[in-house]
């Protein structure tokens, strides 16, 4: 038996006073897009959007403001997605959004046009034997993990049991389109357009955190198109590097921001900033265009 000292007993008595260090709930595949888990854990997703906008970004975290973006495009990769989780899945997701069945038109009673293009979109992979063969292991696999000091979460649509790649899945308009890039002054790919490199190098430093392997990300691009396209694409290992030291990089100031010790920078451009616009000063001509 150890006999404690009085101090002991003290810092004891204070200890069970205390809230838990941290009072987070486990990150679940239920609770992983909740706003409590948002605050917890840094994601591709959010520190992109800080990247695009910071004040749009804070004001949609707060609550206070909800991204305008095409609700029906996300809902349609959703729908694709859970077809290849699992059938269970795609059921749920199908009883959950009755909308998908149109209740007016040449395709009442029949999935609405854009679900069509993405059920042709679902059958090119799932007929595609070399797609087979490469989209088996866990689906939806949540990875957590530190970078710069900074808990981050990641959702993999594909992790194979020997972990030497893992798979995600991207639906767009046309695998092959050029978007402008600003930043850089010339076109790019979707890829580059959406940063899914900064997304693939968080997830491949996740892995290497919880499964101590250096995984592959592969990109499934599917194209929008009717027949749609569809291509495995991977990304340089020089390019995943870049964005994971990129993120070091800017994630400091992105923290102060979320911490409210730091001003969120405006784009002046995005509709939050658009909303929420006063008129300052006349600028030059020459600032209108990037
Ligand atoms: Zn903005």
């Amino acid at each position: 038996m150890t006999i404690k000292t009085k101090d002991q007993k003290i810092n004891q008595n204070l200890n069970s006073l205390k809230k838990p260090v941290s009072s987070t709930k486990p990150l679940t595949n239920e609770n992983y897009y909740s706003a409590d888990q948002d605050w917890q854990y840094q994601s591709p997703t959010w520190f992109k959007k800080f990247m695009a906008c910071e004040a749009e970004a804070l004001a949609e975290l707060k609550g206070d403001w909800t991204e305008r973006g095409d609700p029906k495009a996300l809902l349609v990769g959703n729908y694709l997605h859970s077809y290849f989780e699992s059938q269970e899945a795609h059921r749920e997701f199908i009883n959950e959004h009755p909308e998908i069945i149109a209740t007016s038109g040449k395709n009442k009673g029949h999935p609405k046009k854009e679900y069509q293009v993405a059920d042709a979109m679902i059958a090119t992979l799932k007929n595609d034997p070399k797609f087979q063969e490469f989209y088996q292991g866990d689906k939806e696999v949540i990875v957590t993990g530190k970078i710069g000091g900074i808990a981050w979460k990641g959702k993999l649509d594909c992790l194979p049991t020997n972990h030497k790649y893992f798979a995600d899945l991207k639906t767009t308009q046309d695998i092959y389109k050029r978007f402008y890039l600003p930043d850089e002054r010339r076109y790019g790919s979707f890829i580059e357009a959406y940063n899914y490199s900064l997304q693939m190098a968080v997830y491949q430093e996740l892995v290497r955190q919880q499964y101590g392997v250096q995984a592959v990300p592969v990109i499934i691009a599917v194209s929008k198109q009717d027949p749609p396209d569809k291509a495995p694409v991977s990304i340089p290992q020089d390019l995943l590097d870049y964005w994971l030291e990129r993120v070091k990089e800017l994630q400091p100031h992105i923290e102060a921001v979320k911490n409210g010790e730091e001003e969120p920078k405006r784009c002046e451009h995005c509709d939050y900033c658009r909303a929420t616009k006063h008129l300052t000063q006349i600028i030059s001509l020459y600032d209108l265009i990037e």
